[in-house]
């Protein structure tokens, strides 16, 4: 049976980051419609079951905004739907929910875990007051070891952490930029709280988002690229020393508990995305897909949820080649690399043409790519320029 994954959107936070450009809205926890958004994402649910009905569940990942914010019973209501609807289920079926600090605590972790949650991916961000609060986080330095300590405590069996490097606070005039050991620091004090996975992110200014703004008027100190590039290898060496395989670009894992549900995305399995401002991407037989996204606005969304009318803002299908070329910028992400004659292979369609043969040979010269027969990978030392070299192979 073919494997498939499911995504759930939240799409409320506490308070908007200046830097966030998911779709995410401010709103106090008391004034969120817990139940009323579980029935309309089961409202969905049911349109969407056939999607479901004849594959393999692999994982279930609650994402945001900020999930963890959700009831936990309401949360679980959701993720018992999936489950039933799925004609499969993976004996050791993953399922996420991304947490804010400022949201978890051991109790919530308690009931998340309850409801059938069986990994946390905490959103600790960095362990520096003054960074944190230009980052707009609502947490100190000790919320975000805490958060990750109490789903620990509440038996959680796995948990990640995510940090962002590369970001410089203060003003433009005098800016305080991270510097490479201070990464470093924090991701092994995070290692060693006892996670099994951390994703370290550099902080990227989205055009829309009020860095964006501030940085289109000049007014966001902004990191040097090169200090990026030096925390990048610390916090790679640190990882590695505690124990860590670096296993995607900005992913790092103990044996066995790397991500499950983002190795999907990467690897090209298809997911339903349900909740507002969800997308997902179901596949038919000739290797086409089709990719949908769902209303922006929740209001909007549970309101068309629950009349039974499509959620979906707009839909686009998705040739074989245009699929292959997400396969290739996903891939190659991978210490793995892509398999790419047997992503090909997979979708119907042939694996080189003259162009992408002559861009790999070239790449392979200059020692940015690995071709190991039909499986391409981008050695560690090029990982930062990975988007680049998958572009120039589409
Ligand atoms: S908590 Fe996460 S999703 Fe919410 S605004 Fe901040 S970065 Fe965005």
């Amino acid at each position: 049976m073919k494997s498939i994954t499911a995504y759930i959107h939240f799409p409320w936070c506490l308070q908007k980051c200046p830097y966030c450009d998911f779709v995410s809205f401010s709103k106090a926890r008391e004034a969120i419609e817990h139940r009323l958004y579980a029935d309309a994402v089961l409202a969905e649910l049911a349109r969407r079951a056939p999607a479901l009905a004849h594959r393999r569940l692999e994982s279930v990942f609650f994402g945001g905004g900020t999930p963890s914010l959700w009831e936990p019973e309401q949360l679980g209501r959701v993720l018992d739907g999936i489950v039933a609807a799925a004609g499969e289920v993976a004996p050791h079926l993953e399922i996420t929910v991304e947490c804010n600090p400022s949201s978890l605590d051991e109790d919530r972790a308690r009931g998340l875990l309850q409801a059938g949650v069986n990994r946390l991916s905490v959103g600790v961000q960095g362990l520096d007051e003054e960074r944190l609060r230009f980052l707009g986080r609502l947490h100190a330095p000790e919320g975000g070891l805490s958060a990750v300590r109490a789903a620990i405590q509440a038996g959680l069996p796995r948990v990640s952490g995510d940090l962002i490097y590369g970001v410089a606070s203060g003003d433009t005039a005098r800016p305080r930029e991270q510097d490479p050991g201070e990464a470093a620091r924090e991701a092994r004090t995070l290692a060693r709280t006892g996670v099994g996975h951390v994703s370290a992110y550099s902080l990227t200014i989205e055009p829309g988002t009020r860095f964006g703004e501030l940085s289109r008027r000049g007014r966001l100190p902004l990191a040097a690229e090169d200090g990026v590039a030096d925390a990048f290898l610390s916090i790679e060496a640190v990882l590695e020393e505690e124990g860590f395989t670096h296993y995607e670009v900005s992913n790092y894992a103990r044996k066995g508990e790397e991500a499950r549900h983002n190795l999907g995305y990467w690897t090209g399995v298809d997911y339903v995305g349900l909740g507002c401002a969800a997308v997902g991407t179901v596949s038919d037989a000739e290797g086409s897909a089709l990719r949908y996204r769902n209303l922006p606005n929740p209001d909007r969304y549970m309101a068309a949820a629950r009349a039974g009318t499509p959620t979906a803002d707009s839909e686009e299908p998705l040739d074989a080649e245009t699929r292959l070329r997400e396969r290739i910028m996903l891939g190659l992400r991978l210490r793995a690399g892509l398999d790419l004659e047997a992503a090909a292979a997979e979708l119907g369609i042939p694996a080189w043409s003259e162009p992408r043969r002559r861009a790999a040979d070239r790449l392979a010269r200059d020692g940015r790519l690995e071709i190991h027969g039909g499986r391409l990978t981008i050695p560690a030392r090029s990982w930062l320029l990975a988007d680049g070299i998958a572009a120039s192979l589409f």
